[in-house]
């Protein structure tokens, strides 16, 4: 069971429960807001900054109402896209359309087109009215087929376009309903035809520099980066960085993504290609790489998985003594209890190795596991081993360790019949048998596509280099 947790979660201020309305929204506090000073004091001697208690809570809830702002605009894609073009460079053709102004009804050359805005009450017979069509031309139109209904639902703003016949009847009406569709009604013999057209978006990448100042999800906000491709660079480096606790001031980001465009005008986003994520002086690289198979996965820009493989089997020389089984018959106990886990049974004394980089939770006693050690792993993972001799010079709680790192010695321990390891890995806090195929241990770029893949993560890394100096440069000026 998961009753190991050594750590206090960390605690955030009430309003940051207030602003969570669903795990969704706690799922973002976690990710995205920068740690409460309570946990920042037990983490460092040396505070970063000194901030009033007035302070702190503007900060907070200036943090949490960037949390809502950015859900809110993730409900109202476009709007949250609009705002990101305007700071991505790739968008400087991305002409606006000139805002709905005041006129309602504007002539143009041709005396058979029509424009008009909707405006505030106005309806499908309105509408015709002010490019004077008669009613019993909206009541032909609506007749025409069910689809046609779609010319009433009217939104503030959205532009109808009329052609006139020489005789001023109807002959085409057109509106567009979004970025990417147009619905037209075009007259024939026996009545009007309907039609939706769908633009297919072209796809550019498109470039984001942020410096993190106050909080993830902030600095993104600002930098033009949607709530969504915040969340995904977060899932690309949360095998590195613990965006919970770990983000600080000065951290900053590059990121390049696939923007689909209809006439110069962004309106939405594909997926991340390629990111760096500068943590407390540490950069880590992560390119999006489609291999021969098709599958995408991302890779550090000289090829190594962003997923760390994980050590599959901790020691060396050992016999698998009990599986991972959700009920059996535990030898101690004498009764049927899950086993989360996998025993290895090996000498006294045997070396255990930690499975992957990380935090040490604990190194010590705990109950029926009798010398333990649990290793946190980035965000997502959790290992843990149980029943050892001993720790490893150096294995204390707080500490952290290194793949293949010496942590302790197989024991018997606690409730422990003989000496083995007891190993558990937790995926989110969910128990997974470490030998199933549920835990993702990714490869390398393989050698056959190694030319292949740095072909394509050498511009990209050569493009955050220039944009980012050439975004600096032009910041200075
Ligand atoms: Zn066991």
């Amino acid at each position: 069971m998961t009753k190991e947790s050594s750590k206090a979660p960390p605690l955030y201020p009430k309003t940051h429960l207030l602003a969570a309305s669903g795990i969704a929204a706690l799922l973002s506090l976690a990710l995205l807001v920068f740690p409460s000073s309570d946990v920042e004091a037990k983490k460092t001697t040396l505070s970063l900054e000194l901030e009033s208690p007035a302070e702190q809570l503007t900060q907070d809830q200036d943090a949490a109402e960037a949390v809502e702002a950015t859900n809110e605009s993730a409900a109202s894609p476009f709007a949250q896209i609009e705002n990101g073009a305007e700071e991505t460079q790739e968008t400087a053709e991305a002409a606006p359309e000139p805002a709905p102004a005041v006129a309602n009804v504007e002539e143009k050359k041709s005396e058979s087109h029509r424009e008009v805005i909707v405006a505030k009450g106005d309806t499908l017979s309105t509408l015709f009215e002010k490019v004077g069509l008669p009613t019993t031309s909206v009541n032909d139109v609506l007749a025409s087929g069910k689809q046609a209904k779609q010319f009433t639902q009217l939104k503030r703003g959205q532009k109808l376009e009329f052609e006139l016949g020489p005789d001023g009847q109807l002959t085409n009406l057109h509106s567009k309903v979004s970025d990417l569709e147009t619905i037209t009604l075009t007259k024939n013999e026996k009545g009007y035809t309907f039609n939706r057209v769908t633009a297919k978006p072209t796809v550019r990448s498109a470039y984001v520099h942020g410096v993190i100042n106050s909080s993830l999800s902030q600095s993104a906000a600002r930098a033009g980066l949607s709530h969504s491709l915040t969340m995904d660079m977060a899932s690309v480096f949360g095998y590195d960085v613990d965006f919970a606790q770990d983000i600080r001031q000065g951290d900053e980001f590059d990121v390049i993504y696939e923007q689909k465009v209809v006439n110069g005008k962004a309106v939405g986003n594909g997926p991340i290609l390629s990111a760096r994520f500068t943590n407390r002086g540490k950069t880590y690289t992560a390119v999006r790489y489609t291999n021969k198979q098709g599958n995408s996965s991302y890779y550090t820009a000289d090829g190594n998985s962003m997923r760390k493989a994980f050590i599959r089997t901790p020691v060396d020389f050992a016999r698998i003594s009990s599986k991972f089984s959700m009920g059996r018959k535990h030898p101690i106990l004498n009764k049927i209890r899950a086993h989360k886990g996998v025993d290895y049974a090996a000498p006294r004394g045997t070396p255990i190795k930690a499975a992957g980089d990380g935090k040490v939770l604990l190194a010590g006693r705990r109950g029926g596991y009798g010398n333990t050690v649990i290793i946190q792993h980035g965000n997502t993972y959790r290992t843990l081993y149980g029943h050892m001799q001993g720790f490893a010079k150096g294995v204390k709680t707080g500490g952290t360790v290194k793949q293949g790192q010496v942590i302790g010695y197989i024991g018997t321990t606690g409730l422990s019949t003989g000496p083995h390891l007891h190993y558990e890995f937790q995926v989110n806090g969910v128990h997974v048998d470490p030998l199933g195929q549920k835990v993702a241990m990714a490869d390398p770029i393989s050698k056959g596509e190694r030319g292949r893949f740095l072909a394509q993560s050498q511009p990209l890394m050569a493009r955050m280099d220039q944009e980012k100096s050439t975004q600096l440069a032009s910041a200075k000026r």
